[in-house]
């Protein structure tokens, strides 16, 4: 079949769901059997995710093929589990870069270049080859309509639309509707606005999500559908949910998959959403024993700053039936006479990634005391080089550190490769990616992953020196997984402790709400 389009845009605010609205529709789509791909289109000037403050902006997310996006693709790969590439993040910086390299190639034929048409083109030449061999192909444009620097993808979008024809592409606008405490209404207006804005822009809402905190009254839905143009089944009000695992029940029920479906004249059989009523019954339920996981971190205000983190620290107590109560413990207030208080009560410990110097002494003092302890462990990037440095320490190295924290320790534990010294840009610099990994066949590790060959995502610079594997291993921790072409440390572990596994990669971005990751299994196993 030829591709169908559903196009996300977003009004009133942003913030309110686009994100998770687009992956759930991709999810009833595959529960109908389709191929799904998704894409983010982002206004931003920014080149990729990769230099973008993960305070302010929430995660790096990473792809196998190594890009640095948007945390929306992790809603994505999580909702649709499936394993999204380089294509399925668009930022305007990218596009700007490949109109002006072919500008400077000539390409243009002495032509002057602009944003209608050459941006614009370029826009979508991205979209059609992101949904290439794909049945159907979601693509959500970040920020709202009207935004000043979203109005090249919108029109990317309308000429789309255009090119395509309207039978073969679904736009789907999400708003938000306030509600005002003074009156005890729910309001429209703002809403009614945002489709205006839409509509300004050359482009008919097909499907009209409402995002309300408080219950909607039909004649808000009647009103939107009316001045909307939108037909009324195609107004759906989306409630805000305890667990966001239930929005593709919540819009099945509403009816969305269906109008779709009959949108684009798919014909194929009923959905089969028995794993997500399974799933949301074990996020809601309320007979779990509850597992106190402690995630020490430097950046402590933005839950969305560590958001694969945490779904993997949850998704593998869903699996086990536990409930996860996750603690943040400031590592820059860590120190060894207060750790053992700061910690108390804690059943696990997680390390998660994380650049520059800031809290790292703070970390390290959180994996000396879960190593001499006894306490579960796991270590992710940067937690697995703080648990060697740890480690090296303990074997009498007292300035073991990282090159990138202290250039000058004399037990550089963790360093840089001779062929990164001479680099000087930020960018697109690390390891970035799937790499190989081959893991011990009697390790801990290898028993839980079932197999010893893996591939996992990464995103360092810095490695772990072989020259300290004997320190390490004089005090239990040792190397069991290694790249099997390059030797570089990728997997260390303490198997006479209860649970200690740091990994030189990210394993949370290959955990799923319904496929945990491994090693956060074995976490909460061995609590
Ligand atoms: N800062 C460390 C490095 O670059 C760890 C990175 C991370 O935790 N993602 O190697």
């Amino acid at each position: 079949m030829t591709t169908k389009y559903i196009f996300v845009t977003g009004g009133v605010l942003s913030g309110v769901g686009k994100g998770i609205t687009a992956a759930s529709i991709g999810a009833l789509l595959k529960a109908r059997g389709y191929k799904v791909n998704i894409q983010k289109c982002d206004p931003y000037f920014n080149f990729d995710a990769g230099t973008l403050n993960p305070a302010e902006h929430g995660e790096v997310f990473v792809t196998k093929d190594g890009a640095e996006t948007d945390l929306d693709l992790g809603h994505y790969e999580r909702f649709l589990d499936i394993e999204l590439t380089q294509s399925s993040s668009t930022m305007s910086g990218r596009i700007f870069r490949q109109v002006i390299e072919d500008e400077r190639a000539g390409k243009y034929l002495g032509k002057t270049v602009q944003i209608i048409p050459h941006v614009t083109n370029a826009m979508q030449e991205a979209i059609a080859e992101a949904g290439k061999g794909f049945d159907v192909h979601i693509v959500e444009v970040g920020g709202t309509v009207g935004d000043y620097e979203s109005t090249a993808f919108i029109e990317a979008i309308r000429q789309f639309r255009h090119q395509v024809g309207a039978k073969n592409t679904l736009s789907v606008h999400v708003v938000y509707l306030p509600y005002l405490t003074a009156s005890a209404e729910v309001k429209s207006k703002p809403a009614q606005n945002a489709v205006r804005d839409l509509r300004e822009a050359g482009i008919q809402p097909d499907i009209l999500i409402a995002r309300t905190d408080h219950p909607v009254p039909n004649g808000v839905l009647n009103k939107l559908s009316l001045f909307g143009d939108v037909a009324r089944e195609a107004v759906i009000a989306l409630p805000t949910v305890k667990t966001v695992y239930s929005v593709p029940v919540i819009l099945e029920d509403a009816g969305v998959g269906r109008i779709v479906a009959e949108h684009f004249g798919l014909t194929k059989k009923k959905p089969n959403l028995k794993n997500w009523h399974n799933l949301e019954l074990k996020v809601l339920s309320k007979n779990n024993k509850t597992v106190k996981i402690g995630l020490v971190a430097k950046y402590l205000d933005h839950q969305d700053t560590y958001a694969s983190v945490i779904e993997a620290i949850k998704a593998a107590c869903w699996a086990e039936d536990k409930k996860a109560d996750i603690k943040w413990i400031d590592a820059e207030s860590l120190t060894t006479k207060n750790v053992a208080s700061k910690l108390k009560g804690l059943d696990g410990i997680v390390v998660p990634g994380g650049f520059g110097s800031r809290g790292v002494e703070g970390k390290i003092v959180a994996a000396t005391h879960a190593f001499k302890r006894n306490i579960p462990y796991l270590g992710l990037c940067l937690g697995m080089q703080v648990a060697c440095i740890a480690a090296a320490r303990l074997s009498g190295l007292h300035d073991a550190n990282s090159t990138e924290f202290d250039p000058k320790t004399t037990s550089p534990v963790i360093g840089l490769m001779e062929e990164q010294k001479t680099l000087t840009v930020i960018g697109g610099t690390m390891r970035l990616g799937n790499y190989e990994c081959a893991l011990e066949k009697k390790s801990k590790a290898a028993k839980l992953y079932g197999k010893t060959k893996i591939e996992e995502r990464h995103r360092h610079r810095y490695e772990f020196s072989n020259d300290y594997e004997d320190a390490l291993r004089s005090q239990g921790l040792t190397v069991v997984g290694r790249n099997p072409l390059t030797g570089l440390a990728e997997v260390v572990e303490a198997s006479a402790k209860k649970y200690f596994i740091a990994s030189q990669y990210h394993p949370e971005f290959n955990s799923r709400p319904m496929r945990p990751h491994p090693l956060f299994l074995g976490l909460i196993r061995s609590i």
